[in-house]
């Protein structure tokens, strides 16, 4: 490994301040789960590595902002996250789409900072979060943006991060007790990478969708939005016929990638198949009724 220095600062200031917006090999590390593993492949030679670990406790809190929203700070671990009573409570889907996310070891030490900021469109909480409005904080030099997470990543491990910006908190709106589910589809171990992610929330008025909000992950280079499809289930009954042509348009809605999970036209006949099977999951969570189906879902 070629030598490199290790800053430690002990406040987000003086991280940003150790951070170049010019050098790609000055880099930010949270739980560093993303960035060993990238150093080891070779794909990733930092010349100065600044660990976020000594930085004000603040940013690794979780809390509720005064309107209801769930306030996470940059360098929440995830398994802070995954066990928080406030998550478990009043957003479900976030602590069981943990529960599945990568194992015990990386959640321990990785952050929700260091898991968007990485950008890989495998991730699960990219749709998660998304498909509940989540907004992300970057600080910098000039002080404070707020991103819709929707807006964060721009592409195959890219994101609208400045080099020397940090996610230094992640806001969700209230899951407010609407239907939402996530199904990741693995093709090994349910906690494995998923070969397809379904993110989906619901807006009911009586036993009709009035909106829904429906992502897919690890199918294209970042989370994306079905915009057809879910126009297709707006003011619609959850009905098997409509289900079925919800899976079908969102097959052709999106231009699939193949990757060594799946190749373009699995991931195809899964969505198909998942895109039902979310939105009767999110349904039968809330009536408190199994969902009757084989997928790994967070509810
Ligand atoms: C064995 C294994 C299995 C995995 N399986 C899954 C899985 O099933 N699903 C899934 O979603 N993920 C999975 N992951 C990925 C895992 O979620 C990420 O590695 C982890 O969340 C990254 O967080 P970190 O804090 O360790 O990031 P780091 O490694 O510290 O950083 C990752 C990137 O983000 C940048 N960064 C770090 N902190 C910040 C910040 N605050 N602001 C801006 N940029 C920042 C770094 O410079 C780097 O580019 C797996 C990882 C491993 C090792």
């Amino acid at each position: 490994m070629i030598p490199f220095e290790l800053a430690r600062p002990r406040s987000l200031e003086e991280a940003i301040g150790l951070l170049d917006p010019e050098d790609p090999d000055i880099r930010p590390v949270g739980g560093g789960t993303a960035v060993m593993l990238m150093m080891k492949a070779g794909v990733l030679r930092p010349t100065r590595l600044v660990s976020l670990r000594d930085i004000e406790p603040a940013y690794s809190q979780v809390r509720i902002g005064g309107n209801g929203e769930l306030r996470i700070g940059g360098l929440t671990r995830l398994a802070t996250l995954e066990h928080s009573p406030l998550v478990k409570e009043g957003w479900p889907m976030l602590s069981r789409t943990l529960r599945t996310l990568s194992n015990v070891r990386v959640r321990n030490v990785a952050t929700i900072g260091g898991n968007l900021g990485h950008a890989d469109p495998h991730m699960d909480l990219p749709p998660v979060l998304t498909s509940l409005g989540a907004r992300v904080t970057l600080s910098g030099p000039q002080g404070e943006r707020t991103v819709p997470m929707e807006q964060l990543c721009t592409g195959y491990y890219e994101t609208v991060l400045a080099r020397n910006e940090l996610i230094s908190e992640v806001i969700v709106p209230p899951q407010a007790g609407r239907p939402a589910a996530y199904m990741k589809v693995t093709t090994r171990a349910a906690h494995d990478w998923p070969a397809l992610g379904v993110a989906v929330v619901l807006d009911m008025q009586g036993p009709r969708i009035r909106n829904a909000s429906v992502i897919v992950g690890a199918a294209t280079d970042k989370p994306t939005r079905l915009t057809k499809t879910e126009a297709l289930l707006r003011d619609a009954l959850p009905d098997e016929i409509t289900l079925r042509r919800a899976g079908e348009e969102g097959a052709q809605e999106l231009d699939i990638v193949g990757d060594p999970h799946g190749s373009a036209s699995y991931k195809k006949q899964l969505l198909r198949v998942y895109l039902g099977r979310a939105v009767r999951s999110a349904l039968a969570a809330t009536a408190g009724k199994p969902a009757g189906h084989h997928g790994t879902h967070a509810s």
